[in-house]
């Protein structure tokens, strides 16, 4: 499978991002191979090249307990490399990119596996003023040449928000709206509650009003029975009360109205005498009754008035 930073626009996209680099897969293959050091071709900056693979050049056959070392690689075509051509030691190097290789006592046969190597000083002379300097171990060189393999990060394109930049971002996001739902809240609740009290508000005030409403209606009933019984008082009708007052004037008013006028006169002193609180209904009925009975006794007095009148005029 192919790496993500093996599609351009891919890694670019994760550079961008600010995505750390992951480990990368290449076709990049440790290979230690035999070679004829007549058929490499070298990279300036250091480096042999063979069978298209940069790697470097070593003795795999030393004579590691006489000189009591290990063989130096090579990354040029050194002094070294040249003599070897110059002498026909073409096939006692091998070429490699490994970090160690396996070195065999030209003398003892003894092997000696997985050896990291120094560079040839030659080499390094040769490499001398170079930018790039393999003045390493195999090791090391080694790994600058899995770094060479490797996509050059995009210079073109700096990520712009890092992903700490973006997960920052993203809390702050939150926390703010986060803020702004319980400021919502808030407001929602508080609405909430000033419109519960604004109807509470109304309720209370419709009740005052109903019940100055009523009050009022009472105070008229009471108004209306003062008004009948002054009428009464002013038409020398005696007695102690209103009713009985009233009672004097039975056979004068028709049946029903007199009846009522007792009805309503008996309200009238449960609400003076006991605070009694009628009903809407029997208020406007009770204030009704009062209304015809005062009505009816005008008319009565007002004929009585009219025929005493004649009556005078007559004896005169
Ligand atoms: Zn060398």
């Amino acid at each position: 499978m192919k790496s993500p930073y093996e599609f351009p626009l891919f890694a670019d996209m994760l550079n961008r991002l600010g995505f750390p680099p992951i480990e990368y897969i290449s076709d990049f293959k440790i290979k230690t191979v035999d070679v004829d050091i007549r058929d490499v071709t070298y990279d300036p900056n250091g480096g042999i090249i063979f069978d298209g693979r940069k790697g470097y050049l070593y003795m795999h056959s030393y004579r590691i307990s006489h000189y009591n070392d290990l063989p130096r690689y090579h990354i040029t075509n050194c002094e070294i490399i040249q003599k070897s051509i110059n002498e026909g030691w073409y096939s006692y190097y091998k070429h490699s990119n490994a970090e160690y290789v396996d070195i065999i006592d030209r003398d003892n046969k003894k092997s000696y596996y997985n050896q990291k190597l120094e560079l040839c000083s030659k080499c390094r002379k040769e490499l001398a003023g170079k930018k790039i300097s393999y003045d390493l171990t195999t090791e090391d060189f080694h790994k600058s040449l899995k770094k060479e393999q490797q996509p050059a990060p995009s210079s073109e394109f700096k990520p712009l928000v890092t992903l700490e930049e973006t997960k920052r971002q993203i809390a702050e996001e939150r926390e703010k709206r986060i803020e702004a739902e319980q400021e919502a809240q808030q407001a929602r609740q508080q609405a909430t509650e000033e419109h519960e009290k604004r109807i509470k508000a109304e309720q209370e005030a419709a009740e005052v009003a109903k019940k100055l409403t009523k009050a009022e209606a009472m105070q008229e009933i009471v108004d209306l029975a003062s008004k009948l019984d002054e009428l009464l008082k002013s038409n020398k009708r005696e007695g102690s009360g209103l009713k009985v007052r009233l009672r004097s004037m039975e056979n004068s008013l028709s049946d029903k109205v007199f009846k009522d006028a007792l009805k309503a006169i008996d309200v009238r002193n449960k609400i003076s005498h006991e605070g009694y609180q009628p009903p809407k209904e029997q208020i406007s009925k009770t204030k009704q009754s009062l209304e015809t009975v005062i009505a009816e006794l005008n008319d009565i007095f007002a004929g009585n008035y009219i025929q005493n009148l004649i009556k005078k005029y007559r004896q005169d």
